[in-house]
């Protein structure tokens, strides 16, 4: 199985360079050239997750041997940094026909530690295989979940550096302590001046510029990429789509669901659609998004416009305007014809907006359906949801359970459902205490994860206690401009 590049046919690379080196040097992104079918699905179903994990894993990353991503895989998920009782990926109904597969049962209570504890071990049997021997440097813009998922999946990874960017006004004040108290001895974590696109802009300049790379190489370094551009990011996720359509129809019986996924960068939304491409059978896509509803226009109407206000919504790993795996999805959609693709990334870059062709807007809005929600919506969906069964959700989560019931009522559609649930409400609190009634009055963050618990009766995961005794590590910050001068100094460089 070969890789290329969403800008450029002529690449075509192994899995073990595209995840080693994160992004292709044309700055598009590694695409599989072909998306194997599993024909054997059902067999699948006996399987553990680390077995419908290996099964999907090497498909696609057929460089690797057997042993290999037995390693990883089982390193992964059966390590004992995913909760026992739960499992990785479990299954939960609190509605008729709507099943929420809570991806957050991980050391930092975000879905993005399903890939993330994985993608370092990917990375480092890469790194061999590539043999270049370099000593790995993971540059990270984050939202706010990737940075502590990166942070804790690269923590004393031996040969690997982690810096992590966070906008400073644009995470939450749990996440912010999560990453601003990390430990471990090859990490680094700095606020931005901006807000996320800033903040991924400045990683990808830093990434794709001929000097850096060339200082870096000096000193026996090379960058790569933790963020969901790399494809280590991306094949993970596609597992737990695998797996959820096997448990739902197991339950149901249903041979099609739906699979709704709450938007930012467009990864775990894409990998769903990698997931029906191999064969699960899915009817719909449902790009749930918050007030920054820019996928929702552009599924509507072909038009990728960035030129709109940026909102900070109490959903936060969603406030994106540049989309970044969209790219992938075009790829594919456009019939893999990287100039077109390419066409409309400079476009993108140049005046900040591009229209795709009558076909791919035809063919993505027959795949996809779109709905986007505002912070209040997002509340009253939450304390509806709660009052009605008892389940409890975050934001994230909340945004997709609306998009779920506004699907239903415009079609009448009632094909099992399946909604990734992206966070822990916890990871929320404030927001999710209030949509349920609590005030957060005078409470601090400590005292709102508390209320939030004892009012509604949920427990408050094991990673998110004990951050009022931790010390706070990291307290630096920078703007677009000095980041690269930050990442150099914090890799040892000097010029
Ligand atoms: C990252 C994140 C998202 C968005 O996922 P994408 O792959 O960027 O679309 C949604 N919810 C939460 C809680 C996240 O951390």
């Amino acid at each position: 199985m070969k890789y290329t590049s969403t800008r450029n046919s002529s690449v075509s690379v192994d899995s073990a360079y595209a995840i080693y080196h994160g992004i292709s040097e044309d700055g598009g992104l590694f695409v599989p050239c072909e998306i194997p079918e599993i024909d054997d699905l059902e067999q699948l179903a006996s399987l553990d997750y680390c077995g419908r994990a290996k099964a999907v894993l090497s498909r696609f990353l057929t460089d690797f041997t057997d042993e290999e991503l037995d390693l990883c895989v089982s390193g992964a998920y059966l390590s004992g940094r995913f909760d026992g009782r739960t499992g990785c990926a479990p299954v939960v109904s609190p509605e008729d026909g709507n099943f929420i597969l809570e991806l957050w049962h991980g050391p930092t209570s975000a879905f993005k530690d399903m890939a993330l504890q994985i993608l370092p071990r990917l990375l480092t049997v890469a790194a061999k295989k590539t043999g270049e021997g370099k000593e790995i440097c993971i540059l990270v813009a984050t939202s706010g979940d990737t940075g502590k998922a990166a942070l804790e999946g690269f923590k004393d990874v031996e040969g690997t550096k982690i810096m992590v960017f966070y906008p400073e006004n644009g995470v939450s004040p749990m996440q912010k302590l999560q990453m601003t108290t990390q430990e471990g001895n090859n990490v680094n974590v700095c606020a931005i001046k901006g807000n996320f696109d800033d903040a991924q802009t400045g990683v990808k300049r830093i990434f794709t510029d001929e000097q850096t790379k060339k200082v870096l190489a000096e000193n026996g370094k090379v960058f790569s990429s933790a963020n969901s551009i790399n494809w280590g990011r991306l094949v993970p996720q596609i597992v737990y789509y695998v797996s959820a359509y096997l448990d739902v129809k197991e339950k149901t019986g249903a041979d099609k669901v739906n699979i709704v996924v709450p938007t930012g960068n467009f990864g775990n939304i894409l990998a769903a659609y990698y997931a029906m491409k191999m064969g699960v059978p899915v009817g719909k896509l449902i790009c749930a998004s918050n007030r920054n509803n820019i996928l929702t226009d552009f599924i509507k109407t072909g038009v990728y416009d960035r030129n709109r206000d940026f909102y900070t919504t109490i959903s936060p790993s969603m406030d994106i305007l540049i989309s970044s795996n969209l790219e992938r999805l075009l790829y594919h959609m456009s019939g893999s014809d990287a100039e077109k693709v390419k066409g409309w990334m400079s476009e993108l870059n140049e005046k900040g907006c591009y229209t795709v062709d009558e076909q791919v807007k035809n063919d993505i809005s027959e795949l996809f359906y779109a709905s986007c929600c505002d912070d209040e919506l997002t509340k009253k969906t939450i304390g509806e949801l709660y009052e009605k069964t008892g389940y409890l959700c975050d934001t994230h989560t909340a945004v997709a359970v609306n998009a779920c019931h506004e699907y239903r009522k415009e079609t009448g559609d009632n094909t099992p459902c399946i909604i990734a649930s992206t966070a822990s409400p916890f990871k929320f609190a404030s927001a999710v205490l209030e949509a349920v009634g609590g005030s957060t009055e005078n409470l601090n963050e400590f005292e709102k994860l508390d209320v939030l618990s004892e009012k509604t009766g949920v427990e408050i995961p094991a990673p998110l206690c004990g951050f009022d005794k931790k010390e706070i590590r990291f307290k630096d910050s920078c703007t677009g401009e000095t980041m690269r001068a930050k990442v150099l100094d914090a890799l040892g460089i000097k010029e």
